[in-house]
């Protein structure tokens, strides 16, 4: 009869396959957690302007506001540029070209 050494061997590679399965399910959410973090801290930092975003977005899914062609090139792939945060309904329809042109003139908003 040998002695069976590969035995103990085996139970250390399943030890090892369980702490990396361990460890890579662990880790997600980790990284779930910082995007969490982070997400939250730009939701502060940028709370106007999610705000906005958020309420302009729901007010074109009721039909509230309707989704218009670009301004300046008639693109109807535009999207809300606000002025003014605190008037979130109040957009200008513009391409990306044409939006990126207008935070030129006006780096401050989105
Ligand atoms: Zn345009
Ligand atoms: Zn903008």
């Amino acid at each position: 009869m040998h002695t069976r050494s590969r035995k103990p061997k085996k139970n250390d590679q399943e030890y090892n396959a369980f702490n990396l399965r361990r460890y890579r399910k662990n880790n997600p959410e980790k990284q779930k957690a910082i995007r969490r973090k982070n997400d939250k801290l730009y939701k502060e930092r940028h709370k106007d302007k999610v705000r906005a975003g958020i309420i302009l977005r729901r007010a074109t899914a009721k039909g509230t506001i309707i989704r218009q062609p670009c301004r300046v090139c008639g693109n109807v792939n535009s999207h809300g540029h606000h002025k003014d945060y605190s008037k979130p309904l109040n957009v200008d329809w513009l391409c990306d070209k044409h939006h990126k042109e207008e935070h030129r003139n006006n780096i401050e908003k989105h």
